[in-house]
């Protein structure tokens, strides 16, 4: 993001950086297409861009869903909906964390779908719709067994009390999220709490809640994150929230494992893209002798004389300093072991067996070069810590460009 304005405006040409993120549109829209066949064209598709889009970069990516196919964005925080507004996007927009009291008036006035799972915040929403003259839209997230945000099945009721008295309040959305869909191969919770959000649509649909007249339209029924989507079709309801796999990773081996032995599983499941190549540019090329310790902490110890390239990322940049000693990133597309520990802002490696490296060569650290690849989910291994967290702790600083 931009919180070290360059004072140049307009995007450097990569030969002027030490580091950024490529993200492929050719992958991105291969991605989006290939969940849009799964999930047809009349289940609306919602990209879910929070937390900087999983680290990519929430305003390429916006653009690229934008143009690629996707209904509408879901995003955590007040703040991330009103940046999406801030550069024109005019789709709906839900937003799924807590909005501060304080601040309910901003979403009001932006027009964004709001998750109502807290009284407190339906009550003072529908008094400044009132006030203001205007419609609130609320997404009801019921509570079906992941016991994270949600309304619990006994305080419904009285949910449904406050809409059907509130006609600034319009039930826009109805929506729940599975506990236990990504990291199993057994999916009888999963399963369990589709019922209970059934039963939760049933009690709704009872309620008779008025339809709103501009929209004479049943509220949008929603529980498929990425795992749902790709395992489990009962599951599409109205609306899907498309996290990580628009960025081409599968939530889990256990949902690749789950697709490919499901119905009509095929070997090698969908043709799921990475989005996503870090790069780096060497900042200095260099021997040290046999025995030398390299780094902080003095932790490593060649045994043979070492030619290092040192790397201008480290830990700030997102990548973790659990990788010292244990990674490696891509230079002429062989791999080079990442000698010491990660610091701050700078990472060695060992570049002995690739005489040809030079200062300024490009790194991959996450990506592809060459027939070489490091995923992800391999430096999510080896920190005890899932794709998930790589990608999303990438830092914002980090420029982002759009390539084919
Ligand atoms: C993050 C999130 C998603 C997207 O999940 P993926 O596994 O990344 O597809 C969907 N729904 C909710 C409520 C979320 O918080």
């Amino acid at each position: 993001m931009d919180f070290l304005a360059r004072a140049e405006p307009g995007p450097l040409p990569t030969a002027a950086l030490n580091t950024w993120i490529e993200l492929s549109e050719g992958a991105y829209r291969a991605n989006l297409e290939a969940v849009r066949r799964r999930v047809g064209p009349g289940v609306e598709l919602a990209a879910v861009v929070k937390a900087n889009a999983y680290g990519h970069g929430w305003r390429e990516i916006a653009e690229l869903a934008a143009r690629h196919g996707a209904d509408s964005f879901a995003v955590h925080s007040l703040d991330e909906a009103l940046a999406l507004r801030g550069a024109g996007h005019r789709r709906d927009i839900l937003v799924m964390g807590h909005v501060p009291l304080a601040r309910l008036e901003e979403g009001l006035a932006a027009d964004l779908r709001l998750a109502l799972y807290n009284l407190e915040s339906g009550r003072a929403l529908a008094a400044l719709a009132a006030d203001a003259g205007r419609t609130a839209r609320i997404h009801l997230k019921v509570e079906t067994g992941t016991h994270r945000q949600g309304v619990a099945a006994e305080d419904l009721p009285a949910f449904l009390e406050l809409l059907r008295t509130s006609p600034q309040l319009r039930l826009d959305g109805i929506y729940t999220h599975f506990a236990n869909i990504e990291d199993t191969t057994e999916h009888a919770y999963a399963e369990l709490q589709l019922q209970r959000f059934e039963q939760a649509l049933r009690e709704v649909s009872a309620a008779g809640l008025p339809a709103d007249p501009a929209h004479a339209q049943a509220p949008r029924r929603h529980a498929a994150c990425s795992a749902a989507i790709l395992l489990f079709p009962e599951t599409y309801f109205d609306m899907v929230r498309l996290g990580i796999s628009q960025y081409g990773l599968w939530p889990s081996r256990e949902t690749l494992l789950s697709y490919q032995e499901g119905p009509g599983g095929v070997a090698g499941a969908l043709p799921l893209q990475p989005v996503l190549t870090w790069k780096a540019r060497v900042s200095q090329v260099k021997w040290v002798p046999a025995d030398a310790y390299i780094g902080y902490g003095c932790t490593f110890q060649p045994t043979r004389a070492t030619r290092l390239a040192i790397l201008p990322v480290g830990y700030a940049d997102g990548y973790d300093r659990g990788l010292s000693n244990q990674a490696w990133v891509l230079i002429h597309g062989q791999r080079a072991p990442v000698r010491g520990r990660v610091c701050m802002n700078l990472t060695m490696v060992d570049v002995t067996d690739i005489p040809q490296v030079a200062v300024e060569d490009e790194v991959v650290l996450i990506g592809r070069q060459g027939s070489q690849e490091i995923k992800a989910g391999q430096l999510a291994a080896l920190i005890g810590s899932i794709h998930y967290e790589v990608v999303s702790r990438l830092s914002p600083a980090i420029e982002r460009r759009i390539v084919t």
